[in-house]
């Protein structure tokens, strides 16, 4: 069959959908209902009894580095010393643009070390931003006027002879962001190579540097036998630049998104300014929810247990996304190219689906048309611009399976429509 046929069918079969009215939605991240049900045994978890394992009552103001047994079991699961831990409220996110805006005004180790004063003569302070990478980072940089540097991203993480360079070259590029493990949206595990090159990068770019390592899905794994993230503060303090390496994680994607507990962890010195910093806005975190927290997972084998329970909900969705691509793209081509190529992440929230060079608009806007919401082209990357117009976000988890199969047969569709139009 022609390609003029071929896009002529497939037009008709897009109209036949759209008179469906669909309103389908694979835009974010968000667990599902069954996910956020699996800890409802958060509420009433207390059972009236607020003393935290040191004996302070949770229900007071205080205790800005957190509870001591949630301190510990954050130090586990981020690899870190409990003294190098910090446990917060609700939101890493949170946390991380208080970091950058305390590392910005007041400086990491004083006044004297505040990024503002590198941005004096009109100069803009930069980030370095592997892509595609998460948007909220970005968005983090853009409302602070913080220049953003795209940085290139191959299966083992970030290019790093590109961020040594660019490091080399450029002193007002201040920090990086990475999600090293699962990378949303493209799913990469950070190589142990690149992991050790990431722990000399304070040796280039001076004490001021921050790696903003955001582990947000360090134990959300899809798959058995999952890869080692190797240990970025450990291999830091190492090298002597503990103080660069800033650890990040949260329960968002493990107990309730809106309501879970956040961490942070780096040298303790970089801890203790943080947390001073964080007391002039809050007389402490919610201390009631980590204790709550504590109770319910218990310790990394009750999380590891709820994991695999959260495991078993969202592995079939990210099969059946992978089974339309599959089948409903794997091998087609037009005019000799593969019509897209896609990821298969072993963990994390996210498919990242890449179309043929300019196409990603388009795909989206057909989809959109027919009633299926992606998210937006160019979101996964600096100031919204992918350069090629090819990546596309795919986020299975929050939809069910018949929202899904009817979401990916309008998205298989609309590639395929979007790649002929452009061949013809
Ligand atoms: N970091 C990454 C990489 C994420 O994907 C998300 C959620 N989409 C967050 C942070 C947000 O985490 P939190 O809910 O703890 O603010």
């Amino acid at each position: 069959m022609s390609n003029a046929s071929r896009l002529q069918e497939l037009n008709q079969r897009l109209e036949e959908i759209k008179q469906q009215q669909l309103s389908l939605d694979l835009t974010r991240g968000k667990p599902a209902t069954a996910q956020l049900d699996l800890c409802n045994g958060l509420d009433g978890a207390l059972q009236g009894d607020y003393r935290c394992a040191d004996g302070t009552d949770s229900r007071n103001y205080g205790g800005g580095l957190g509870i001591p047994e949630a301190r510990e079991f954050a130090a586990e699961y981020l690899d870190a010393k409990v003294s190098q831990v910090m446990v917060g409220g609700n939101s890493s996110l949170q946390l991380m643009y208080q970091y950058v805006v305390h590392a910005y005004l007041n400086g990491v180790s004083g006044p004297e070390s505040a990024w503002v004063n590198d941005a004096s003569n009109g100069e803009r302070i930069k980030f370095l931003c592997p892509a595609p990478g998460y948007d909220r980072h970005f968005s983090v940089c853009e409302s602070l006027g913080i220049e953003m540097i795209p940085v290139t991203m191959d299966e083992n993480g970030p290019d790093m002879d590109q961020v040594e360079s660019l490091l080399k070259s450029d002193p007002l590029i201040k920090g990086i962001w990475c999600v090293p493990k699962y990378a949303n949206p493209n799913g990469i595990v950070y190589s142990d190579e690149v992991v050790a090159r990431f722990a000399r990068l304070g040796k280039i770019a001076g004490a001021n540097f921050r790696i903003m390592w955001d582990n947000a899905y360090a134990e959300h794994h899809l798959a058995d036998n999952p890869p080692e993230l190797a240990n970025l503060l450990a291999l830091s303090e190492a090298e002597g630049t503990a103080a660069n390496a800033i650890i990040i994680g949260s329960t968002s994607k493990i107990t309730f998104a809106g309501a879970g507990i956040s961490f942070i962890a780096s040298a303790e010195e970089n801890i203790k300014n943080f947390v001073a910093y964080l007391g002039i806005s809050t007389i402490g975190p919610d201390k009631v929810n980590q204790l709550r927290h504590m109770r319910f997972i218990k310790n990394m084998d009750g999380l590891r247990e709820l994991m695999q329970s959260h495991r078993n909900i969202l592995q079939p969705k990210f099969e059946l996304v992978l089974k339309h691509l599959d089948e409903g793209l794997g091998d087609k081509t037009v005019n000799g190219k593969a019509i897209g190529t896609w990821t298969r992440p072993q963990g994390g929230y996210f498919i990242l689906f890449d179309t043929q060079p300019g196409l990603a608009t388009r795909v989206i806007e057909l989809c959109a048309d027919a009633g299926v919401k992606l998210t937006p082209a160019g979101s996964t990357w600096p100031y919204k611009k992918d350069p090629a117009n090819t990546n596309i976000r795919l986020a299975p988890s929050f939809p069910s399976l018949e929202e899904i199969d009817a979401a990916m047969q309008v998205f298989v569709l609309c590639v395929e429509i979007a790649t002929l139009e452009q061949a013809a």
